[in-house]
């Protein structure tokens, strides 16, 4: 399976393969069942339902990499439609966003993303909202953490993502510890080298765990951010065991996965969110999700070499 995974995360950077992908209306339910939809009203409208289920949302407008000023710009605008969005709702505090800085600009520039950042995060702290900040590939992994660093003394509503396949993650937990900023813990998503990452995935989920209950001990709300049922469970028995209020931290999956396992911690008294993608930039989104399920992506090929 990690065979599959680098298999279409390499290929789907094609652009042929984008193109078909795109285009074909066998991929199309597989999309909708990762993606709230294009716009706006629709990710509203998934999220409303979410919390009449007593679940929680974190909001993503897709997309990343841009290339030019007038489309890191039209990003900023739609995030701050968001929080206005969000400011403006009964449930307020049952939503936040989430967002990537290469979608801000930062390959245009450190300082000019920056600037289209710290914006956002204006917005965000007029309603007391929470702005996380996806983790990247690892060619932008100590750019985000020194621009949260940056940003976090004047804007503590942020936080990022650390991702238990880098090696320099453990240290990372300790820097995010230490700066007190909220942590999301997920495996990684990217195809990574071995040269910074951990090819072997059980070393990745024993990484996983221990930056999890570091962060269960000393960290700021850690978000727990996994379908892994093994994982899961020995995350609530550690919390269990170490006295840690299920209030101290939530657990969170991504729309349109294990369902079950989101009702069932809900259930158990445990904080859930759901992470909700939006907009028509669902390419390289869509991608990473066959690319962890590379079934998903074998069982629509093969339906159309048969028929
Ligand atoms: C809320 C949230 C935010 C995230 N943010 C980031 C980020 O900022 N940066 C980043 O690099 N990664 C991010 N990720 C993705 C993460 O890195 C993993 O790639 C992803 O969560 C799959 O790993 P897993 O922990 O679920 O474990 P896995 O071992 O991959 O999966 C465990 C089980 O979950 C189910 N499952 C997992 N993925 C799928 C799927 N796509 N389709 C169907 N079933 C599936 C399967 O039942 C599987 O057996 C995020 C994940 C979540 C949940």
């Amino acid at each position: 399976m990690v065979l599959g995974r680098a298999l279409i995360l390499k290929t789907s950077g094609l652009p042929f393969v984008e193109r078909f992908v795109r285009r074909s209306f066998l991929f199309r339910p597989l999309v909708k069942r990762f993606v709230a939809g294009d716009t706006l009203d629709e990710a509203m409208h998934e999220s409303e339902t979410l919390i009449g289920q007593n679940l929680t949302v974190t909001l993503d407008y897709l997309g990343e990499n841009t290339k030019t000023e007038d489309e890191a710009i039209q990003a900023r605008n739609t995030y701050i439609d968001i929080l206005e969005r969000i400011a403006a709702h009964p449930k307020k505090q049952d939503l936040n966003i989430s967002i990537k800085l290469t979608q801000c600009g930062l390959d245009l520039g450190d300082d000019y993303a920056e600037k289209n950042f710290r914006q956002v995060l204006e917005i965000g702290q007029r309603s007391d909202t929470f702005v996380r900040v996806d983790m990247e590939g690892s060619d932008y992994t100590d750019r985000t953490i020194r621009m949260i660093e940056k940003v976090f003394p004047e804007h503590p509503n942020t936080g990022t993502v650390l991702q238990s396949y880098l090696y320099r993650s453990i240290d990372d937990t300790k820097r995010m510890i230490q700066l007190g900023a909220r942590v999301r813990v997920v495996k990684g998503a990217y195809l990574e080298p071995e040269s910074v990452a951990h090819p072997d995935k059980s070393k990745v989920d024993e990484k996983y765990i221990e930056m999890s209950q570091m962060l269960l001990q000393d960290g700021n709300y850690p978000a727990i951010a996994t379908h892994d049922a093994k994982i899961i469970d020995a995350l609530k028995a550690y919390a269990k065991a170490e006295g840690i209020d299920r209030s101290r931290f939530e657990f969170q999956m991504l729309y349109g996965i294990r369902r079950d396992l989101q009702d069932g911690l809900r259930d158990e008294g445990y904080p859930v969110r759901v992470y909700v993608p939006f907009g028509d930039m669902w390419y390289p989104y869509f991608t990473r999700r066959l690319a962890e399920r590379p079934a998903n992506a074998f069982f629509i090929l093969k339906s159309l070499f048969k028929g």
